[in-house]
């Protein structure tokens, strides 16, 4: 005997679900609580998708609505006897609900593993207990220690570069993740109108992206490897390399963060605006490459993002050619670049083996390159056409840490 095959229902994917009504779980129709590994959810739904988003199995366990009910998903908006019947199979049946939950574009890399998770939260109390103790002793430097070098046994995670790993994704969270989505809630309850006038869109555009610089400055100013560089060579990097960075920081926070339909027509109609007609379709061409193979994981992006910025210059945005840094800074920088490959490799083979490593690290390489491209390219525009102006000199203030500005 054959075991039963599940019927598939259509995929949803996460960004054309405007047929659910706004604030329900997109899984069962409850009240959603939040966005929780990547959908917004109820609890349950969330408590559901953490014990189960790893046990693949569920998805081929026997279905008891399977021969009773098949809705059809297309006319759900439309019919809400459909509708609330489906729910309570979701409701009932884990192999369904499973199957909606990662149609509904959640993601398995966004849960934790329990040992995991009890693992950084201890991490996270030594460190407060670490840091408190130092404070005491006025000994606060030695917070700003740089993470480990390389040891013998290099796929092996020192206590302190987990401490460092979940700083990292803490204080991004806290300064970057947050912010972007505090902004989307704001435009939630301010809906404003899908723009068609070209003032509007550079405006839009400007605002969500100013503002995503801005937060990705403040993050950067709290990491420690950042504070202990001269205000010349974090300026120097600040204004090369992070304007390479927005398209990468943007794939991070969106792939985090539900978008209501409309609010991603405005960010694409200013984005088209801003590529032109030219660059546009590379431009999406890129982010959904980017969405295809890059792993989401919250260790993986975000040290990725300190690599790049501890870089040599990535392309030189600003008007006029900066001041050479000279060889000893460079070396400097490039130290503690490799002290955060190191990490980052380190991490990789913990979380995914050798294999997957080189497989995860190589995608990273070749999407950052192909997104390197593309922001040049757009960079070009944003830098000598005359309607965006504005836009340029507003992208250059807010690379600059705040504290560097006076
Ligand atoms: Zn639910
Ligand atoms: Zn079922």
């Amino acid at each position: 005997m054959s075991s039963p095959t599940p019927t598939t229902p259509s995929v949803y994917h996460p960004k054309h679900r405007s047929w659910w009504p706004k604030h329900d779980c997109v899984i069962c129709g409850s009240k959603a609580i939040g966005i929780n590994f990547g959908a917004p959810t109820c609890a349950p739904c969330k408590a559901f998708f953490r014990r189960n988003a790893r046990r693949k199995e569920i998805l081929q366990a026997p279905c008891p609505f399977r021969d009773i009910n098949s809705p059809n998903l297309n006319n759900i908006d439309n019919n809400n006897d459909e509708k609330s019947k489906y729910c309570s199979q979701v409701r009932y049946c884990s192999s369904c609900r499973l199957r909606r939950c990662f149609d509904m574009g959640m993601k398995e890399e966004l849960v934790r593993t329990d040992e995991e998770n009890e693992r950084y939260r201890q991490l996270v109390e030594i460190n407060r207990q670490r840091r408190r103790q130092l404070l005491e002793q006025e000994q606060f430097e030695h917070v700003l220690a740089i993470p480990q070098q390389i040891v013998k046994t290099n796929d092996l995670l020192h206590e302190t570069d987990w401490t460092h790993i979940s700083n990292i994704v803490f204080t991004y969270e806290t300064h970057c993740l947050k912010n972007y989505i505090q902004r989307r809630k704001n435009l939630f309850t301010t809906q404003m109108q899908i723009p068609d006038d070209a003032c509007v869109k550079i405006n839009y555009h400007s605002s969500s992206t100013v503002n995503n610089l801005t937060s990705f400055t403040s993050f950067l100013s709290s990491i420690p490897t950042v504070q202990t560089l001269s205000k010349f060579d974090r300026i120097y990097l600040c204004k090369h390399n992070i304007r390479p960075l927005i398209l990468l920081n943007l794939h991070e926070l969106e792939q985090l963060c539900y978008s209501e339909p409309w609010q991603l027509t405005c960010d694409n109609l200013s984005a088209e605006y801003v590529c032109g007609s030219n660059l546009y379709p590379e431009f999406v061409n890129t982010k959904h490459r980017a969405e295809q193979i890059l792993i989401t994981d919250p260790v993986v992006t975000r040290l990725w993002l300190l690599v790049l910025f501890f870089s040599t210059p990535l392309h030189c945005y600003y008007q006029q050619a900066l001041p050479e840094i000279d060889t000893n800074q460079r070396r400097a920088i490039m130290k503690i670049q490799d002290t955060y490959i190191t990490l980052l490799w380190k991490y990789l083979v913990h979380r995914h083996g050798d294999m997957g490593a080189i497989h995860i690290f190589s995608n990273l390489n070749g999407i950052y390159l192909q997104m390197q491209r593309i922001s040049q390219a757009v960079n070009k525009q944003i830098r000598t056409r005359n309607d965006l102006s504005t836009l340029n000199e507003a992208f250059n203030r807010a690379v600059i840490i705040e504290s560097d500005n006076q």
